[in-house]
């Protein structure tokens, strides 16, 4: 069980901030009877692959929801943001301010090093929009999270640029994990334990990817201040280091902060695991691959290679290993992505 008291204050602290309505919520919960009957578990995903609203949505749209209330409360209508070429935050972003006829600047960092000659899947669809895409070419003695600090000295450069005044440009981080984009994560949990109840699950175990980790730390956030007793397990797409879980720690607290809850989430409620990454960012890895495969063939789900379905080769790991009980209610959140299967080789890899 869970502190009553304490979700219905959440509930209502979270609702009370600015937020617009921009995906379809709840997302559906949805059964997988045949991997279920594989593993021995009875096995759901949040469907956030199909947030909307448009057609490639994620789990991106639940933050950028309370990002763009916080956005019309200052006024802004220049909208920058980061990430990679392939990014699914930057596409989504991009879709948002084309909604609320917003101006989106894309700071894109070419970390396959595909350029633009031959745009696919999201930098197509970032074309389509319009959006204003600068790319970051990398340099040779940099990694992605350098250049990303670097796009970010540009971007801010640029805003000053276009104007004097500060509320007019506004910057989302990489992967919209700000103290209120995270807000989105911990009203997904609260929509979580709702659709429990009214069906009748008692889940044990959330397994998700992790990228910027404004996810985890979001349904970490409420999980902690619930005292609820699911174990919220992050596998990572890019390592991590030891001081990591600290930082999760912290803005899972900020974000409970910006809806107006003081309480501090500690290090040691931030689960991640690094044995899932393969050999970095974007890299491809054969378990991912297996994994992407096995929910295509059996139940007619796509991952992506890129996140969800290194998170899946880890659960399906745990699994294997042991870890997870028998016939216990698991949830994996469905975070999307799955336009990547339309991205440049070097991103699918050996999958075909
Ligand atoms: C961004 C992203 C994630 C990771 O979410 P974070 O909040 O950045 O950790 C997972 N899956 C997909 C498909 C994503 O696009």
């Amino acid at each position: 069980m869970y502190n009553l008291e304490r979700y219905h204050k959440l509930k209502s602290m979270v609702s009370a901030l600015r937020r617009v309505e921009l995906g379809f919520f709840p997302s559906e919960l949805y059964y997988l009877e045949n991997l279920s009957e594989k593993y021995e578990v009875n096995l759901y995903l949040k469907r956030d692959d199909l947030s909307g609203f448009s057609t490639f949505g994620g789990n991106k749209i639940r933050k950028l929801e309370f990002l763009f209330g916080d956005i019309f409360n200052q006024g802004a209508e220049h909208i920058f943001t980061f990430g990679a070429t392939q990014s699914n935050h930057a596409l989504q972003t991009a879709l948002a301010c084309r909604r609320y006829n917003l101006n989106p600047i894309l700071y894109l960092v070419d970390v396959i090093g595909e350029g633009l000659a031959e745009p696919k899947a999201n930098i197509l669809l970032d074309q389509i929009l319009d959006a204003d895409i600068k790319l970051i070419e990398m340099r040779e003695d940099e990694d992605e999270f350098e250049a990303m600090g670097r796009a970010e000295e540009l971007a801010l450069k640029q805003a000053e640029e276009i104007s004097e005044r500060e509320s007019d440009y506004y910057l989302i981080p990489p992967g919209g994990a700000s103290p209120i984009g995270t807000v989105g994560f911990i009203n997904a949990y609260l929509e979580l334990k709702k659709e429990e109840f009214l069906q009748n699950l008692n889940f044990k175990n959330i397994f998700l990817a992790v990228g910027t980790g404004g996810t985890l730390a979001g349904l970490s956030a409420a999980n902690s201040y619930l005292e609820d007793e699911i174990n919220v397990q992050g596998m990572n797409v890019t390592f991590k280091d030891d001081h990591y879980p600290a930082e999760m720690a912290e803005l899972a607290s900020k974000a409970l902060k910006s809806a107006g809850i003081e309480f501090e989430v500690k290090a040691d409620e931030i689960n991640t695991d690094n044995n899932y990454v393969g050999d970095g960012y974007e890299i491809p890895s054969t378990e991912a691959n297996k994994a992407l495969k096995l929910f295509a063939k059996h139940e007619g789900i796509f991952l992506d290679p890129v996140y969800t379905a290194k998170a899946a080769a880890g659960m399906l790991d745990y699994l294997k290993q042991g870890r997870i009980e028998k016939g216990s209610d698991l949830l994996f959140w469905h975070t999307g992505g799955t336009n990547a299967l339309f991205a440049e080789k070097k991103i699918l890899g050996d999958l075909v």
